[in-house]
Parts: structure tokens; sequence; C-alpha cells
């Protein structure tokens, strides 16, 4: 009697919210997980996977692979497109006279190449401000120039290395130059793949990054004379491409049309093995995915875990990702995105949103012990929440400490030891935590209108950012921000 009691206690309890779920989900999450061993597949065993790389093809294979090991039985493959191609291929440079030595360096992500190898007369352009191109004036035509950066140590130094892209292209061409030499904003040799353009569009001339150390002695020389260099920078481009977005799901058992998404970027830049730039947090989605399964949590809305690609050539997978699910987004009641590696996890970007303070607050309480409510309202372009937050869809985006992500950025240091594995713990029971509360919460946050998204847009100055990035115009054109 006493057993049949309980066995009719336990279902109902089963049906309606499961209260002790964030605790449950947390520890199971800080105990043995196959975080890192999915952390080295992808790392060691796949590597790089810049989008429309085989590598790139092959983490999508293991992604489908690995939700389905966790038990998850709804797994799609969501195909896209990206208007153009941009992979690496060869880069070589050596210094011809005064002295010969080989130079280190790394093809800029969506830069021409050379025709053939190229020789030429270097030309130190300073931090090629106007001025200083000024300053060079015709020597600068057909020449190689080198541009010299302060070393990157914060977040502000490396948006500033981006906001001055546009205006060094625009000199450099101007000025006629043959090619462009970034040099490194990070010491010892390190080199990095530093996008010259944030939209996926071809930049019209030949541009690497080169070794810190290189550009110091190069420059020394040039002061005292004539340097002659010999180039060779050999992309792969080509035009529109197909990539795909791997979406999993665990279907909500009271609304299963309202959805809560976690989001993380699959694809990375090819020097390391992307591990703090995206992997861990790869890792972590698959993870939180495996804890509800494990444990038969069902929440009341859907839990969608995406997977998205072409993150690192602009954003493409969360955008094609939006315009896909178009009819969907009123359903959507937010999404939850995690891509500055394993840094501890302080709060979120609110992205604008107040009304996301409380909800998120709420969803932490029960996790006595790690505290993550140093929320900021600051409204963030540059990483999977921009398309859904155009489109007025409550967006979340995780604020970690900058260390160890920002030293590795992009860089062929950013590798599976890098990774801070006490902080992903414990990010990962947050993450669990926070996405079961958003799908079982009784309220819901609503989606804005258009002219809301433009407000918070304006009050928050991304449209300042947008504007910087040229993705203001697309927005007012109605191209990017949806709405029914
Ligand atoms: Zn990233």
């Amino acid at each position: 009697m006493r057993c049949v009691k309980l066995l009719f206690l336990c279902a109902t309890l089963a049906a309606a919210a499961d209260n002790d779920a964030p605790r449950r989900l947390a520890a199971r999450a800080l105990g043995e997980t196959p975080l890192w061993t999915d952390l080295r597949a992808l790392c060691d065993g796949i590597g790089g996977r810049p989008t429309g790389s085989p590598a790139a093809q092959r983490s999508v294979e293991w992604a489908v692979k690995t939700f389905r090991a966790a038990g998850l039985t709804s797994v799609t493959v969501e195909p896209f497109k990206i208007p153009q191609l941009w992979l690496p291929g060869t880069a070589e440079a050596s210094a011809l006279s005064p002295v010969q030595f080989p130079i280190r360096l790394a093809a800029a992500p969506f830069t021409a190449s050379t025709h053939g190898a190229l020789e030429a007369n270097l030309v130190d352009v300073g931090e090629g401000s106007e001025q200083d191109f000024a300053r060079a004036g015709a020597r600068a035509r057909g020449a190689i120039v080198l541009v010299r950066s302060k070393e990157m140590k914060s977040f502000d130094d490396l948006f500033a290395e981006y906001l001055r892209n546009d205006a060094l292209i625009s000199s450099a061409r101007k000025a006629g130059a043959a090619a462009l030499l970034l040099q490194s904003t990070r010491p010892r040799g390190l080199l990095y793949r530093h996008p010259m353009g944030l939209d996926g569009a071809l930049v019209p001339l030949p541009a690497a990054v080169v070794s810190r150390e290189h550009a110091e002695r190069l420059s020394r020389l040039a002061e005292a004379g004539d340097v002659r260099l010999r180039l060779n920078l050999q992309n792969q481009t080509g035009g529109e491409y197909e990539s795909q977005n791997v979406v999993a799901e665990i279907r909500g058992r009271e609304k299963p049309e309202e959805i809560v998404l976690i989001g993380a970027h699959l694809d990375s830049w090819d020097l390391g093995t992307g591990a703090e730039d995206n992997g861990v947090n790869v890792a972590m989605i698959l993870d939180v995915a495996r804890g509800f399964q494990e444990l038969g949590i069902v929440p009341r809305r859907t839990i969608r875990f995406a997977l998205f690609t072409g993150e690192e050539q602009g954003m493409w997978g969360s955008r094609r990702y939006v315009e896909r699910h178009r009819a969907e987004l009123d359903n959507f009641v937010a999404t939850v995105t995690f891509d500055t590696g394993s840094g501890r996890l302080s709060g979120f970007y609110l992205n604008g949103r107040e009304d996301l303070r409380a909800p998120v607050n709420a969803a932490l309480a029960p996790l006595s012990g790690f505290t993550a409510s140093d929320h900021l309202i600051d409204a963030l372009d540059g990483t999977d929440n921009f398309d859904f937050l155009l489109s007025g869809v409550p967006n979340l985006v995780g604020v970690q400490d900058p260390i160890p992500y920002l030293p590795d950025y992009h860089a062929e240091s950013d590798t599976f030891d890098r990774v801070n594995q006490r902080e992903q713990k414990i990010t990962t029971a947050i993450a669990s935590a926070l996405v079961w509360s958003l799908a079982e919460s009784p309220q819901r946050l609503r989606r804005q209108s258009r002219q809301e998204v433009e407000k918070l847009l304006i009050d928050t100055k991304l449209d300042q950012q947008m504007k910087a990035f040229g993705q203001w115009s697309d927005f007012t054109a109605g191209q990017r921000g949806l709405f029914q």
C-alpha cells in the first residue's frame, strides 16, 4: 500500500516541475563526466576546423554522433549557405637583403593571395595612420607595407585591432601597397588569425600577421637602409558554399512549441585546435544535454542545443538559423550563448534586457555556493546571440574572465592544455540550472518589437559598433533583424 502510494506520488512529481532538478543537474555536472574526453576528441582528434574545411565537416559528424551517444533522439543537421569561401593555404616569407632570414607569418583571413611569390621593398608605416601613410608617400607604391602594433592586453585592445582594419586597408590601397604585414600583438613569436573583414567579403589586398620579434627586426633594418622581402601567400578562395549547424533537442513536456536555446560555435580557426574558442563550450553544451538525458529531466518547454558553424566567418550559422526559424521566433523564450573559453563565469550579458536580470538570478538561486550574478546590461555584437538580439529574442551571453581565453585568441596556442577545467565544470553546472529554469518557469520573457530593438541598440550604443562594422544599414534596410 505504501509502495503504491509512493509510486503514485512519484508519477505526480515527474509530471510536474522537478524543483530539485537544478541541484541534481549541477551535482552531476561537477562529478565525473565525459566533458574532457569530448573536448580532447574535438581538439586533438579533429583539430582546428575553419568552416568550409574537411576538419569542419568532420566536427559536424562528430557532434551528431556525440549527441546521439548521449541519448538524444532528435538530432538534426541544418545546411545553410555562406557567400564566400576563404581557407588558408601557403604562407611563406623571407628577408632577402640586407640579410637573409625566414619570417614567421600567418595569412589574415578574407584577404587576397599574392600573384605567385612577390618580391618588393619593405616600407615601415608605423601604426599605419593616415599621416603615417602620407609620410611614406610614393615609397609605399608596390611595396610590402609593415604596420606596427601595440601589445594586446585587454578586450579593448583586441577590439581596437579590429576597428583599425577598414582604415588600414583603404590607406594601403590608396597608397598602392602590394601587401600588408601586420605586426603580431602577442610576443614570443606567437601567430594568430586576424580576420581583416567581418562580413565574410574578400579584401582585395594580400595581408598577414608577422611575428612580433621579426617585425621589430625588420623595422630596425628598414631604419638603416633598404630591406627586400619575398612574400608568398596563397589562400583558397571561392564563391558561395554550404556549411551546417548541428541542433539537438529535448522536447518540453507541456509546451513543446516554446523553446530555450543554448548555443556555441563548433567551428574555429586553424593554427591552434580551437579549445578556448570555442571547443570547451561545445563540449559543455553536449554535457548539459547529456545531464538532462541521464537524469531523465524533461522541463515544461523544449531545450534546443545548437552548435553553429560559420561563426568566425561573420556569425553565418546563427544568422541563417534565425532566418530558417523565422516563423518560430515568437516561441523562443530565451537564448544562452557561451563564447569566451573557460574563464570564471561571473554573470551574463543581458544584451540591453533589464527584464532578464531577475529570471537569471532566480534560476541560479538554488545553486548555493556558486554565484554568477555580476550581470552586464551591455549588448554584444560579435558572437551567435547577435541575430537573435536583432530579432527581439531575449538573449544572454556568459561574462567570463578574459584568462585563459584572451592571450590565445585565434592563436597557435589555443589548445586543450589551456583550458581551466575547474571553472568549466562550474560553468556547466550553472548553464544546466539556468536552461532548466528558463524552460520550466511559469512566466516567460517577451519578444521585443522592431521599434524596441532599435531603441535598445541606440541606448546600449551598439548602433555605433554596427555602423563601424557595416551592419547598421542591413538592420535599417530590414535585411537583418527579422519581424513578422
Ligand atoms: Zn568564438
